[in-house]
């Protein structure tokens, strides 16, 4: 991927969050590199400053926005989706799978009929998960503007029925597992997120 000269980027190789290595995507496809969002938004500064980048970028994909509620996908989307709707002047709350894996509001959130609302996460990748808070949310008879991530896995093909925008784009180096010339070196695959992976 291009890491060169991207302010977002340059947060993550300053805070460990850019990730070399072997790493098995949830796609099944391994990985030299990962961006683990988590480690720069454990530091409230940054995540500050990327809801306000976000929260722009948002202004500029729809001219005049003004959103009641940034809706999220736990866990990965809750810390960006607070920040986004900080910077938005607008309430955060966030999405859970019941039991069965389907994405639903709980704790008692709710979105009124026709409400503004912005989806955030953390990660596209396929824009599964944005795809299925975006479904709840229409549902649910709410209006959906928009949806951002910081990163973009998909090279910016991720479809998710809302206008998207994110604040890196990028194209992710991969290999399928049969082909993949670091298993062929014996070089063993983390699965990112689950455990601690390592870093060059
Ligand atoms: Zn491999």
């Amino acid at each position: 991927m291009n890491l060169l000269t991207n302010p977002v980027l340059d947060l993550f190789h300053e805070t460990g969050a850019y990730l070399r290595g072997h790493f098995r995507l949830t796609s099944g496809l391994h990985s030299p590199e990962y961006l683990q969002c988590a480690l720069v938004l454990q530091h409230p500064r940054h995540a500050e400053q990327l809801g306000s980048l976000l929260a722009s970028a948002l202004r500029s994909l729809v001219p005049g926005l003004e959103a009641k509620t940034v809706v999220s996908p736990a866990l990965g989307g809750v810390v960006i989706g607070h920040e986004v709707a900080r910077a938005l002047g607008a309430r955060a709350i966030f999405t859970e799978r019941d039991p069965a894996g389907k994405m639903i509001l709980r704790r008692g959130f709710s979105v009124e009929p026709a409400e503004s609302v912005v989806v955030v996460e953390d990660v596209v990748t396929t824009g599964g998960s944005t795809r299925e808070v975006v479904e709840c949310l229409l549902a649910a008879g709410a209006r959906v503007l928009a949806a951002g991530s910081i990163i973009d896995r998909s090279g910016g093909h991720a479809e998710v029925g809302a206008p998207r925008v994110s604040l890196v784009t990028l194209t992710v180096v991969t290999y399928p597992p049969d082909h993949c010339p670091l298993c062929e070196q014996g070089v063993p695959v983390a699965k990112p997120g689950s455990r601690p992976a390592p870093v060059a």
